[in-house]
């Protein structure tokens, strides 16, 4: 259905990120990996897919390095079809022991990236006739925890940018969505796990079963494959009228 496109995934070497390239690259689209970390392993699981895959280390944080992350993602395809803003960071403290510094980062790497690629991208696919951009928000974008002041902050920006950019796009064929996970077993949870079994004495299984039976009604964790299949969706022909919507996959989290 993708052959053809380009899909510039960021925070795309793990988790979430990795399963919406594989998801997309499934489809035909070539992908433009980046982040941290291992490259040859993600790189090497997207080109069995039988796509090109082109990978830039942009630090998402530093809107110099998002311009030089476009402009190689232009060069080495011609130009980005579908945009998925993903790379993201958290961190978990009461606001008054938060560190500044830590706020600054998550801002500007869950949110202002996302308004960085796409005011750069949005030409080329407003040319085209043709774009999808989805955001990869969260819950956290929709309903807010304790400790998580600046991450509730960016994912509810994220979500307000998403609806701006399918609101300014809506008489094109350039759709704005956004992606609302609740718990994924990825590395940035697995880091809370560890910080919940640390501090309460408990196993990584009681930890596990304590997170997801605090705010996800299905106990159960959301996988990168079926996040990658919603992007997918955004992609489809039956996603042409979507736009600007914030779509929960959380096992009832929002509902309650
Ligand atoms: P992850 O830690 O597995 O992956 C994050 C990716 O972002 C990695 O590839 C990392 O290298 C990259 N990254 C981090 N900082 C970067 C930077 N400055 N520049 C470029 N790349 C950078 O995390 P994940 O759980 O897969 O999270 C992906 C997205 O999904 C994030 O935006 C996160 O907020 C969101 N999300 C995750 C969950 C969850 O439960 N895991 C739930 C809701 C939303």
């Amino acid at each position: 259905m993708l052959t053809g496109k380009t899909a510039l995934v960021t925070g795309s070497t793990s988790g979430i990120g990795l399963g919406i390239a594989k998801a997309l690259a499934a489809q035909g689209a070539n992908i433009v990996l980046n982040g941290f970390g291992d490259v040859d392993g993600p790189t090497a699981e997207v080109a069995a897919l039988g796509v090109q895959v082109a990978y830039h280390g942009a630090d998402m944080s530093r809107p110099e390095e998002i311009e030089a992350l476009m402009r190689f993602a232009a060069q080495r395809f011609g130009r980005v079809d579908i945009l998925v803003n993903n790379a993201g960071i958290q961190h978990v403290s009461r606001i008054e022991s938060f560190p500044p510094e830590r706020w600054d980062a998550i801002i500007a790497i869950n949110l202002s990236s996302a308004f960085h690629t796409t005011r750069l991208a949005l030409p080329a696919m407003q040319a085209a006739g043709w774009g999808r951009i989805i955001n990869l928000a969260s819950v956290h974008g929709l309903v807010a925890s304790a400790e998580k002041s600046a991450y509730v902050a960016a994912k509810h920006g994220l979500v307000g940018l998403t609806k701006v950019t399918a609101l300014e796009n809506a008489s094109s064929g350039v759709t704005c969505n956004a992606i609302c996970p609740g718990w994924v077993l990825t590395p940035l949870v697995q880091k809370q796990v560890d910080a919940k079994a640390a501090s309460l004495g408990l196993s990584n299984d009681e930890a596990v079963a304590l997170i997801l039976g605090e705010k996800e009604p299905s106990k159960t964790f959301t996988t990168p494959e079926e996040l990658g299949a919603l992007a997918v969706f955004f992609c489809s022909p039956a996603g042409n009228n979507v736009r600007g919507v914030a779509w929960n996959m959380d096992g009832g989290w929002v509902a309650q």
